[in-house]
């Protein structure tokens, strides 16, 4: 069986079963999507395509923007990016406060909130134009020209983003952000509201899975070593304190959403994009870790 029948036939499978969760409205824009839509598309790094579903539709990739974003702030920093934040697993929600105090405002990774904040702090010292110049970047590593920030999505995060106002003037209450936290939040927001459709982003991921080439362009974003440190934490950190399960049932380093997007690559091999919106109670996508679970078990293909 190709990647094509896979994919269709899985797709079928899971739709027929029922979609448990909820839709992430505490964003009111994201509270409005149909929680039906389902959509699936794979890239291979040899530049094969395979695609199902609502493959074609945007959707908001949220917290996805956290790995490209740490690719730009490690490709700027090197190692010394490790003295702002760690890179083990929280074991706590996204949007956890818990553990700052202990840690005096070092965020155990870069893909939760308080480990993106910083992110972004960093970008917003280190480019002289940091809302232009990330989209530069996505655009480049992407190879789309068209990616950009969608303000109603910022606005609505930013009317109710209560918990990251209050992460962020907490990290700055230890040093550990130099800005002035609302522009951090403003760039952190708008990095979020980012749409792609699951097309769009598995070409946005295909680098992670060709070792920092982009193999449309032959453009090199980073090098093979810091790729290769970028899927580890995806592997060990890109499910918040779902991470060990996903490891557990799908075997591929990923990120996920609240949007219900979720990206997994196989080094070497593909890069793969979910979209289902309901969330299960850990806020990834219901359907896209069920999904991608039966996938690396039907195509035997996994890193481990
Ligand atoms: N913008 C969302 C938030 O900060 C991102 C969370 C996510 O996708 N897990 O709450």
């Amino acid at each position: 069986m190709g990647y094509q029948e896979i994919i269709e036939d899985l797709y079928k499978s899971v739709k027929r079963e029922e979609n448990i969760g909820s839709l992430a409205s505490f964003i009111p824009e994201l509270g409005k999507v149909d929680p039906q839509k389902f959509g699936i598309h794979l890239i291979t790094t040899d530049g094969r395509a395979f695609g199902v579903g609502d493959y074609e539709e945007k959707f908001s990739i949220q917290s996805i923007i956290k790995v490209p974003s740490l690719a730009l702030a490690y490709k700027i920093m090197g190692e010394s990016l490790w003295a702002r934040l760690g890179y083990e697993p929280s074991g706590t929600p996204f949007n956890s406060l818990v553990q700052l105090e202990h840690d005096r405002g070092i965020p155990k990774n870069p893909l939760i909130n308080s480990g993106a904040l910083v992110i972004c702090d960093i970008l917003i010292s280190k480019l002289e134009n940091p809302q232009e110049d990330f989209l530069h970047f996505m655009r480049k590593a992407s190879g789309n020209p068209t990616i950009a920030y969608s303000p109603q999505i910022a606005e609505s995060e930013k009317s109710v983003g209560y918990r990251n106002i209050a992460l962020c003037n907490f990290i700055k209450s230890f040093g550990n952000i130099e800005n002035d936290p609302d522009e951090v939040l403003d760039f952190y927001f708008n990095q979020c509201s980012i749409e792609l459709t699951c097309r769009e982003l598995s070409e946005a991921f295909l680098f992670f899975a060709n070792f920092g080439v982009v193999p449309s362009s032959g453009d090199r974003i980073m090098t093979g070593s810091q790729v290769k440190r970028i899927n580890a934490i995806m592997q060990t950190c890109g499910f918040y304190d779902e991470s060990g399960e996903f490891a557990f049932k799908v075997g591929l380093p990923g990120k996920s959403g609240v949007g219900g997007g979720i990206v997994a690559v196989h080094p070497g091999q593909y890069s793969i994009a979910v979209w289902s919106p309901v969330l299960n109670k850990k806020g990834n996508s219901y359907r896209g870790v069920k999904f991608l679970e039966q996938f690396t078990t039907r195509t035997e293909l996994s890193i481990f």
